[in-house]
């Protein structure tokens, strides 16, 4: 199912966007009557007993505009004031309290009324319409359609976990079916490549202007980008904006790629969260695309499967990128080119997975909803017992036997300043001949999802300790929150705007 009435729907074809799952819009009302509800039932009813505010209000000893207030909503009566006024009217006192309202005309009525009333249009800056006897009945239907239509586009836009969770399982999925290759991708890689005369090899800063050049935007480095943004593109004067190099920081050049990538690849403001994780794994594979081009890579990757000697470090030093870059686009060309099916994972010292990709059948934890992210590999594999390693800056290499079989992995910690984490790279049994440090004594049996592998804990000590403890977790709530709303998610546009104002060229 597409949502057709989406006008930014127009996904790019052929690469990881496929039609999305409609996502169910919360429809049921609150089955209490609210002050607005018991307001124009309340009116309804004073009406049709032909008597006017004044008259009801004298009865029941209040001022006429103190039941105004009620009428309209804007006062929440009190039992006894209720009570009174049902005495009045000489109604039950459970006709004022029915959820229905009493006419067509007052349910649209409290439906604008709540619609106006709501923060998110008083965001928009527009007046409340005055909701009378005068207002027409077409226009107040009109006004409450428009309003319930916006409602329910903004809740598909704000993700939920659960939907970012189904959405990025979705991604994997078509990432796997597709062994992680996306050959339109390189196929703009290379022509921009050959456009720009590079020579080959690794790509250089002043090559990544050249390229910015080509599609008629300049690179415009600067110290005081706004917090929110990791690059901010000015599409009126064609300028990319990036932080200032530095040391130990993001490659430079990879960010002023995946910020071009937008730009090439053609990329709409993102309809929902699907979109837009789609969107961020293709400005990646895009830069990597550059950074490490195909025509390149494989011909240096088949040269060392000749040799048996793959290694992913080669390919880091190669062509000056981090090892989780180089171990991320082996993982885009072994299988295509080499005919070895691989794993990927990135996780934390505690085990959480990051990032991870498989197409060789290792069995990664995984949620209901299919989603991987967050979840805690077993200890015994080679990303966790890497931490254990005496020298953490060495690759550590290990074979694991699984339910699904053995698996050889390399794995490298990766010291950022939010913690340590692993970068992982694996193949199965059989593919470990291309592979250097296939030699290596280590091995481990992990027997997850068996409890009694690593989850559960020795009996001994779970005897002694079960109901003395109360520990208190770490929570990971950055990890698949839900997508911050705004067109583009997380990112503060007053601050982009005034940054961009402050640098757009005058004149
Ligand atoms: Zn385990």
């Amino acid at each position: 199912m597409n949502r057709a009435s989406s006008p930014t729907a127009s996904a790019p074809v052929g690469r990881l966007t496929t039609p999305r799952a409609a996502v169910p819009v919360e429809e049921s009302r609150k089955p209490a009557p609210d002050a607005l509800t018991i307001g124009r039932r309340l009116r309804h009813v004073r009406q049709e007993s032909g008597q006017t505010l004044g008259d009801v209000a004298q009865t029941v000893g209040m001022s006429a505009s103190a039941l105004s207030l009620i009428e309209n909503g804007k006062r929440e009566p009190r039992l006894s004031v209720l009570t009174a006024l049902a005495e009045a009217l000489g109604t039950p006192l459970a006709e004022l309290l029915a959820t229905a309202p009493p006419t067509r005309r007052a349910a649209l009525e409290i439906r604008l009324e709540r619609a106006q009333r709501a923060d998110s249009y008083h965001q928009l800056g527009l007046p409340a319409v005055k909701i009378g006897p005068r207002l027409p009945m077409e226009a107040l239907e009109a006004l409450v359609g428009m309003h319930e239509a916006m409602a329910s586009v903004q809740a598909e836009r704000a993700a939920t976990p659960e939907h970012a969770r189904m959405a990025n399982a979705e991604l994997r999925m078509r990432m796997r079916a597709a062994d992680n290759y996306f050959g339109e991708i390189e196929g703009m890689a290379a022509e921009l490549l050959t456009a720009i005369k590079h020579p080959g090899g690794p790509i250089s800063r002043a090559a990544v202007d050249r390229l910015a050049g080509h599609l008629g935007y300049s690179l415009v480095h600067t110290s005081d980008m706004p917090g929110s943004t990791r690059t901010v593109t000015d599409m009126t004067h064609k300028r990319v904006y990036l932080p200032q190099p530095e040391a130990g920081q993001h490659d430079s050049r990879s960010l002023a790629l995946q910020a071009i990538g937008h730009l090439v690849l053609g990329h709409q403001v993102p309809a929902d969260y699907a979109e837009f994780l789609s969107q961020r794994v293709e400005i990646n594979y895009f830069a990597a695309a550059l950074l490490m081009p195909e025509q390149d890579v494989v011909p240096r990757l088949q040269d060392a499967k000749q040799a048996k000697d793959i290694a992913i470090e080669d390919l880091r030093d190669a062509f000056a990128v981090s090892y989780e870059t180089a171990a991320h686009r082996f993982t885009n060309l072994a299988t295509r080119h080499l005919d070895i099916p691989v794993h990927f994972m990135r996780i934390s010292r505690e085990g959480v997975i990051y990032k991870a990709y498989e197409n060789d059948g290792v069995s990664f934890p995984r949620d209901a909803t299919g989603a991987i992210e967050g979840q805690r590999v077993c200890r015994q594999w080679t990303a966790r017992r890497v931490f254990e390693q005496p020298d953490l800056s060495q690759a550590f290499q290990a074979y694991t036997d699984t339910r699904s079989g053995t698996y050889w992995c390399t794995a490298v910690v990766d010291r950022t300043s939010d913690g340590l984490f692993s970068v992982n790279v694996g193949v199965p049994y059989q593919s470990v001949k291309w592979m250097r440090g296939r030699e290596t004594t280590h091995r481990s049996q992990s027997r997850c999802p068996d409890p009694s592998c690593c989850h559960q804990p020795p009996a001994e000590l779970a005897e002694r300790w079960t109901g003395h403890a109360w520990p208190s977790a770490r929570a990971h709530s950055h990890l698949l929150a839900a997508m911050p709303p705004g067109v583009f998610p997380g990112v503060d546009d007053t601050e982009v705007y005034t940054f961009l104002e402050r640098h757009a060229p005058t004149g």
